[in-house]
């Protein structure tokens, strides 16, 4: 059976990706995908671009966010899926949790030059598509082209991750503000990337109940960041917590990225797709996905 090609997570120049949305959504439909969305980082703006190229190609696509929240002192992050991009309360909402990053930015260019590394700050901006979204990301291309580190993973370990001079703790959004400003514009909230966040085994129950009982409704299966235990463990725990299943490379670059958009095998049988939370009448790829039920 044909089970609809989705990639419902990756990032462009709007956040930390290198692409634009045009040159996403050609790669993704060159790639087979049949339903796309657009998720940047606290960020909507690439959106109205991304929905305009997938059209032109015929290509389903649905908005996409991905929102910064800290939880149980880590950050977590919420995939919104299908909202209304216009909704006054999500957008102020992203736009608060944009706010602090250019003072954090400026605080990690001050731990960098504590190390020796001086000026990080115009640096990483010379790599920012978006004054709005300065992020780690842009720092971590900085410092492989100065020839600091050799890629930008070796940046994350050395200098940009707990304890590491560059680190800045960050307050971020509340994980039930988030999942309500996604679902009160009539979207689908979706935990991303479950199996990259250092939590306990209690923490991590408490993260899948509370967001289940903030009204979100889906997990991220199927990631560029997961291997093969993080699906079996996230298979059970969608099914557990009755929750719909995601796909998404999480693509940022095509230098950068491991996974390709649309190139993720198929999501387990036993789950319910996240695009049958997403359907609408009229929808052609809608149709598809109610023919995989
Ligand atoms: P920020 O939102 O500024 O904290 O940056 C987070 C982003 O950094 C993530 O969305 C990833 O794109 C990137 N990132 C996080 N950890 C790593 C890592 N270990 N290696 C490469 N990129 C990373
Ligand atoms: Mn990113
Ligand atoms: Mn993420
Ligand atoms: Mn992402």
């Amino acid at each position: 059976m044909h089970l609809l090609n989705a990639d419902l997570h990756c990032h462009s120049r709007f956040s930390d990706g290198t692409l634009s949305p045009t040159a996403l959504a050609r790669r993704a439909h060159d790639n087979g995908v049949e339903l796309w969305a657009l998720t940047d980082h606290d960020e909507v703006s690439g959106l109205a671009e991304a929905a305009a190229a997938a059209s032109a190609l015929g290509m389903g696509f649905v908005n996409g966010v991905e929102i910064s929240v800290s939880f149980a002192k880590e950050t977590v992050h919420i995939v919104g899926l299908g909202f209304d991009a216009s909704n006054p309360a999500l957008l102020a909402g992203l736009a608060r949790t944009r706010g602090g990053r250019l003072a954090r930015a400026q605080a990690m260019a001050d731990g960098l030059a504590q190390v020796g590394l001086k000026g990080a700050f115009e640096g990483a901006l010379r790599y920012v598509g978006n004054p709005a979204l300065v992020s780690r990301t842009h720092f971590a291309r900085w410092l492989v082209e100065t020839g600091t580190c050799t890629d930008t993973g070796a940046v994350f370990r050395r200098f940009l991750t707990e304890g590491k001079p560059g680190f800045v703790p960050h307050e971020w959004a509340g994980l039930g503000e988030a999942v309500r400003w996604i679902t009160q514009a009539g979207g689908v909230a979706v935990i991303a990337h479950p199996g990259r966040y250092k939590l306990t085994v209690n923490e991590e129950y408490a993260l899948f109940s509370e967001f289940k009982a903030h009204g979100g409704q889906g997990v991220e299966v199927l990631t560029g960041s997961h291997g093969q235990a993080d699906t079996a463990k996230y298979t059970a725990m969608a099914q557990e917590f009755g929750l719909f299943a995601s796909r998404g490379s999480d693509f940022h670059s095509p230098e950068e990225s491991r996974t390709d958009l649309g190139t993720l095998p198929d999501l387990p049988g036993v789950l319910q797709p996240v695009w049958q939370a997403l359907a609408r009448p009229g929808n052609a790829w809608a149709a598809a996905a109610s023919l995989q039920v």
